[in-house]
């Protein structure tokens, strides 16, 4: 591990030279598309050309690098993340995929291997979708599920997609030729930090990711009578207020007892109108349920909103359930997972697997290509937050992991995977 250390400082010192790149002079903040997020792109492309990748900024702002191997007709291994950010953000979700996928060919290339396949390393520029309300905007582009309706979406200061992508160098009408064809994925690998206190807990630098959380967001309309606070009877009321609040406790209460990794939340609150000598009318809520199993999830959902329905009838509310988004479980691939686990076992760590609760860009990939993910340890679990931190020691360990991982892919990729 020791000779890993050196390339772990050179990770850190790029997280934080990507860190000193924001939108705002306090935090870090890069959503797509703006002055912040461009240089960002700049730097990764400038580090991608000196290690010696073939390197090119797609149609919609994604920054790709190629290492070509030499067999012709190779399929291609894409190591990828995310660097654009949340507002006032931590600096290691996104960049680190990033970075440590450069480290990793550097790494190859400066030793003079060679490998079986192509190597695409990619920085997605939107992951988030902090700017457009929509995550993926990169990796869909990528794995060629992009929906032009997108297009047409504006920001909150009204400038549209299309106009963001054209002020910044791209194409819109290039956008569906910027995907790998499905029959040239040979596979996606993806590191992030766990954004979780798992590892944390477990006292563990890095796991093994075997899914990643389907996930029902819904938004939920209690509406009742508005009345004034001292002149309506308690026994003659439609308060949506407490319905909300009676709904809220039982999500958690339901969530709590599944005991299927089902993971429920409210999250925002909206009450009309309100004021302190007013009994609420309207509440409007938001519920995010999220599972690793489809049929789990699904039945957590159908639950919820029979709940909320009988809560509304018992209190003579009106009920409005709409889902707003929704997102199927990833399974990673299983073969991948073999390798990786092989490949942490080998490092002399033990094999957890997790799940993760986070979407990533691997969702959309799994459309197209088999996907792995690494997760590596980060202080308390925090993330999304400025103090976001990962330890030196665990990038080496992921490093080590990561290489070995590489080079379990190229000896098996010899047969057929
Ligand atoms: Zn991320």
């Amino acid at each position: 591990m020791t000779g890993t250390m050196p390339r772990a400082e050179k990770i850190l010192s790029r997280i934080n030279e990507l860190a000193s790149v924001s939108e705002a002079a306090k935090g870090i903040t890069r959503r797509y598309g703006t002055a912040a997020a461009v240089e960002a792109g700049e730097k990764v492309r400038g580090w991608m050309r000196a290690a010696g990748l073939r390197v090119r900024v797609d149609a919609i702002g994604n920054i790709r690098g190629i290492w070509k191997s030499e067999n012709a007709g190779a399929d291609r291994l894409v190591i990828a993340s995310h660097i654009d950010t949340v507002i006032d953000a931590g600096r290691w979700d996104g960049p680190l995929g990033v970075v440590m996928g450069l480290d990793l060919l550097e790494n190859i290339i400066s030793s003079g291997r060679k490998l079986p396949f192509d190597v695409e390393l990619i920085a997605f520029c939107d992951e988030e979708g902090v700017r457009f309300h929509t995550t993926y905007l990169g990796s869909k582009v990528v794995a060629g599920s992009f929906e032009r309706d997108m297009l047409d979406r504006k920001d909150g200061e009204g400038v549209s997609l299309r106009e963001v992508i054209g002020m910044i160098g791209g194409n819109v009408e290039a956008l569906e030729g910027d995907a790998i064809p499905p029959d040239q994925w040979l596979g996606y690998f993806e590191i992030h930090i766990e954004q979780g206190p798992v590892l944390y807990e477990k006292k563990a630098p890095v796991a093994l990711v075997k899914g990643i959380a389907g996930q029902v967001r819904a938004e939920v309309v209690f509406k009742g009578m508005a009345g004034h606070a001292g002149t309506v009877p308690m026994d003659m009321r439609k308060d949506a207020l407490c319905g909300a609040a009676a709904f809220i406790l039982a999500v958690e209460e339901l969530a709590a007892r599944a005991g299927s990794g089902l993971v429920a939340t409210v999250g925002k609150l909206q009450i009309a109108n309100a004021a302190s000598n007013v009994i609420p009318g309207e509440v409007v809520c938001s519920v995010d349920i999220r599972s690793a199993d489809e049929v789990v999830l699904s039945q957590g959902h159908l639950q919820l909103k029979e709940l909320c329905e009988a809560i509304g009838a018992q209190r003579a509310l009106e009920v409005i359930w709409t889902v707003v988004q929704s997102s199927s479980p990833v399974v990673c691939d299983g073969r991948m997972n073999e390798l990786l686990g092989k490949s942490i076992r080998r490092a002399g760590y033990e094999v957890l697997e997790l799940v993760s609760g986070a979407g990533h860009d691997a969702v959309p990939i799994s459309a197209v290509s088999p996907v792995c993910m690494l997760f590596v340890r980060c202080y308390k679990g925090i993330s999304h937050h400025p103090q976001e931190h990962v330890e030196t020691e665990d990038l080496a360990a992921a490093i080590v992991v990561a290489d070995e991982f590489i080079h379990q892919l190229s000896e098996i990729w010899k047969y057929p995977l």
